[in-house]
């Protein structure tokens, strides 16, 4: 009989971690499995602020992706550049993939929300290389500043704005609120010359935790120098910065060389232009994590959008989230392949923690509230377990938060 083809697009937390199971769970005579990803190695999301910031090099937030595959998987380096369901294949940019079954974990993208000039003039946090190029770019506004005659310095390029106080946005205001002083050192400029913003839409910054926590937060990263625009949303970028809404027909134009934006994501652009039913490029799945209507195709990770039915709102998209669908998915794969039934995805939350910078955070933790170095100490944990649940110790070793304490 011939074996079933089980095709997993994505290398990220959801898609690596289906692999991972799956290896474990199949043997080679029992499904032929192959993941695609567009580069050679996975890169740990939920590190990519301090990346960005030029707290961690590049480097260490990714790791091979054939380091943590044994020989069941067929990993290939390709680019998908559609799902075409009707035929039961993936068009790549090397060229066509069938399969049997489905997982599609091809990510987050950045959410603009349509807002004129963001595409073209502002920085998304979202993969290793705009990672390296909001870093090169800071650097290299803070050694223009430097070079310019003294009469003519312009003080903009030491002017950045970061749009969303969401977890993202706060954490990478934490990385970059003990890098500038480092920054400052090394270009010659004086900290006071430096303004760093924070332009949130919403009445209040972080609203999944308490005004306590929040208060924590805030205080933390401005006696750093942030600084809070809250209740502004920004509405229109350009090339001189951003313009934000202060009250009915009020605006400010605050002018910036550097925009980030972190205000939000949405799923991966080839999901929403495949024949599957999505919203904001997210497609609700069954209980399972298959399609409706699709039996042979599963949604993993940021891709998937389902409700959490006691509190009726949808789960938020984490790697938390997706790696625990990944473990459900291989599951109802092996149950699939051995003709048995498949089982509900039940997710167990742990809680959240938002880091402040490399040695401060803030968290809730199975509904017990914590800061300070507990709170950091508990998110390098975090991240350390991510690694391990992938690739074991040694990735651990390799590319862990081993220094828990600094
Ligand atoms: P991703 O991790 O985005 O992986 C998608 C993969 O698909 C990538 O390898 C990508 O290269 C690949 N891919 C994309 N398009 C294609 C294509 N066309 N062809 C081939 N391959 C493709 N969540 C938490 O739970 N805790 C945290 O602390 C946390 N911190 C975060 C910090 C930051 C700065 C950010 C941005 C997010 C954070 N998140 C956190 C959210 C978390 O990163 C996402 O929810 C998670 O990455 C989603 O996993 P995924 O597998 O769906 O997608
Ligand atoms: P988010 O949606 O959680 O936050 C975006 C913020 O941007 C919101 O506060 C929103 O009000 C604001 N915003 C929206 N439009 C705006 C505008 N026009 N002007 C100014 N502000 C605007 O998005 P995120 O922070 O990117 O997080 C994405 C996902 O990743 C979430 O599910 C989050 O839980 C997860 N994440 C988790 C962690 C963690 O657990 N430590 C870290 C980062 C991200």
């Amino acid at each position: 009989m011939k074996r079933p083809n089980i095709l997993i697009l994505g290398a990220g937390y959801g898609g690596l971690t289906t692999a991972v199971n799956l290896q474990k769970k199949l043997g080679s005579d029992e499904a032929e499995i192959t993941l695609v990803n567009k580069n050679s190695y996975h890169y740990e999301s939920t590190w990519l602020h301090e990346a960005s910031a030029g707290t961690l090099r590049p480097e260490q937030v990714r790791y091979e992706i054939k380091d943590v595959l044994n020989n069941k998987v067929h990993y290939v380096q390709e680019t998908v550049e559609k799902i075409d369901i009707k035929n039961k294949k993936v068009v790549t940019n090397i060229g066509e993939l069938t399969y049997d079954y489905l997982v599609v974990g091809l990510g987050f993208e950045g959410e603009t929300f349509g807002i004129e000039g963001l595409d073209k003039f502002a920085f998304g946090i979202t993969n290793v290389n705009d990672a390296r190029k909001i870093r090169d770019h800071i650097n290299t506004q803070f050694a223009e500043w430097a070079f310019q005659e003294n009469d003519e310095k312009n003080d903009t390029l030491l002017t950045i704005v970061v749009g969303g106080a969401g977890f993202t946005g706060i954490e990478f205001l934490g990385e970059l609120a003990n890098k500038i002083p480092e920054l400052c050192k090394e270009y010659d400029v004086p900290k006071e010359k430096v303004r760093v913003i924070c332009v949130e839409a919403a009445p209040a910054v972080l609203p999944m935790y308490s005004p306590k926590l929040v208060d924590y937060a805030i205080g933390v990263l401005t006696k750093k120098g942030i600084e809070f625009s809250v209740g502004t949303p920004v509405v229109r970028a350009t090339e001189e910065g951003v313009k934000i809404k202060k009250g009915p027909n009020q605006f400010e134009f605050i002018k910036a060389s550097t925009v980030v934006w972190a205000a939000g994501v949405r799923g991966s652009r080839i999901v929403e232009e495949s024949d599957l039913p999505s919203k904001r490029a997210r497609v609700a799945v069954e209980d399972d994590l298959r399609v409706p209507g699709y039996p042979d195709i599963f949604m993993v990770g940021d891709c998937a959008f389902l409700m959490n039915k006691e509190t009726e709102r949808p789960y938020p998209t984490t790697a938390q989230i997706a790696m625990q669908q990944a473990v459900t998915v291989a599951e109802n794969l092996v149950a699939l392949v051995k003709g048995e039934d498949t089982k509900p995805f039940v997710p167990n939350l742990k809680g959240t923690v938002c880091s402040l910078g490399n040695s401060d955070a803030i968290g809730n933790l199975f509904g017990k509230e914590i800061t300070g170095k507990s709170a950091s100490i508990l998110k390098k944990l975090i991240d350390n377990r991510a690694l391990y649940l992938v690739g074991g110790t040694r990735l651990v070793w390799k590319k862990g938060k081993l220094n828990l304490f600094k």
